[in-house]
């Protein structure tokens, strides 16, 4: 991605020379986020064009320099089914990861496909291989789990797994999910394994819902077909009046902002995960929506090694119930990105899958 709005290249690249602690990775499968389609329109600051987009990524250990480990000290050798945590550099020193222990907020975190230049090298999964520097976080993927489920959950479930933490979801709980992208339908499934009683989908279109149905919720609403006021009515009848425990939005619009409090019960929770990027103001009435109403509104932003472990964990327990590999519903190999990021824009795939190493 050689600058906003230009349409991607396929450029040739020299094999890395390792250094101590470095690895290569054969890419298996790549994805397009909602981010990517972002990055292609420049809506992100910061961002080092020209660039290899793609942060979450999968594949195969080809060489490494010195004994590849992951963080817990496993042995990773060449040939093993590998996957890495696509945040790196975060300091461990500054302000940020350690007096306001938001490592997510650090200043030297780069993230693979997002921050990191193509100037510098293989920095991103749309790539036929990815440079993996020293001190990268490195995980095996765990034999029960496909490359499909792992990729199909990709950037959205580790936002997820960070999003269900900040929701502090208690068993039980009624809770609503405001989008049904990649990011939401992780969501679902997230809160359906943390105990939650009733689970309410808002979303579109309607092949989008039928999976959110499928990944757990008890009840879909179409956010093109109904209006607020009808969806406030709905909640309410599946709940006898009490409404929501918790709202996680993960609709990256500013109306789900506007609407997400309503749904809220007295002393509630609302959590804010889909907004990574700037799409303007949202309306809101302190008094109505959260003063007088008690509500426990909280940010979501990024996510950490932890995260990542969790969501191997939880794919390792859960993927052969729970259909991660339906999101990642078309793959396209190098040379058909731009359809990939066009498919991406327009919603008709829940996730583009990128395959580098597919022959044409
Ligand atoms: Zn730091
Ligand atoms: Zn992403």
């Amino acid at each position: 991605m050689t600058a906003p709005r230009a349409p991607i290249e396929v450029r040739e690249f020299p094999v890395p020379e390792l250094p101590q602690g470095g690895a290569l990775l054969r890419t298996a499968f790549s994805e397009v986020c909602g981010t990517d389609v972002h990055l292609w329109h420049g809506r992100l600051a910061g961002v080092p064009y020209p660039i290899i987009p793609g942060h979450v990524t999968a594949g195969v250990l080809e060489r490494s320099r010195g004994q590849a480990r992951a963080i817990d000290g496993t042995a990773i050798n060449e040939g093993d089914r590998v996957v890495f945590f696509d945040v790196h550099r975060t300091c461990g020193r500054c302000m940020a990861c350690t007096v306001n222990r938001t490592p997510t907020r650090c200043a030297s975190r780069r993230v693979y496909g997002i921050t990191d230049s193509a100037t510098e090298g293989l920095f991103g999964g749309w790539s036929q291989a990815v440079y993996l520097e020293p001190g990268v976080v490195l995980a095996k993927l765990p034999d029960a789990v496909s490359f499909e489920d792992y990729i199909g959950g990709g950037c959205g479930l580790l936002t997820a797994v960070h999003g269900i933490e900040r929701a502090s979801i208690q068993l039980g709980d009624t809770v609503v999910v405001q989008g049904t992208g990649a990011v939401g339908l992780s969501l679902i499934a997230l809160a359906r394994i943390a105990g939650a009683g009733t689970i309410v989908a808002i979303g579109a279109p309607a092949d989008r819902l039928a999976l959110a149905s499928r990944m757990g919720a008890d009840a879909v609403l179409d956010v093109e077909r109904t209006t607020p006021e009808e969806r406030l009515q709905r909640l309410s009848d599946l709940t006898q009046g009490q409404l929501a425990d918790v709202v996680i939005e993960a609709a990256g619009s500013a109306h789900a902002i506007e609407e997400g409090p309503n749904l809220a019960r007295n002393g509630g929770r609302y959590v804010i995960v889909g907004h990574y990027t700037n799409v303007g103001d949202s309306r809101i009435n302190a008094h109505e929506q959260i003063n007088r109403k008690h509500l426990d509104i909280r940010g979501c932003w990024g996510s950490e090694a932890g995260h990542f472990l969790r969501a191997l964990r939880i794919l390792e327990r859960h993927a052969r119930q729970v259909p991660w590999n339906e999101i990642g519903a078309k793959t396209y190999g190098l040379h058909d990105l731009n359809a990939a990021l066009a498919e991406a824009e327009a919603f008709t795939v829940p996730k583009a899958l990128v395959e580098p190493n597919r022959s044409r």
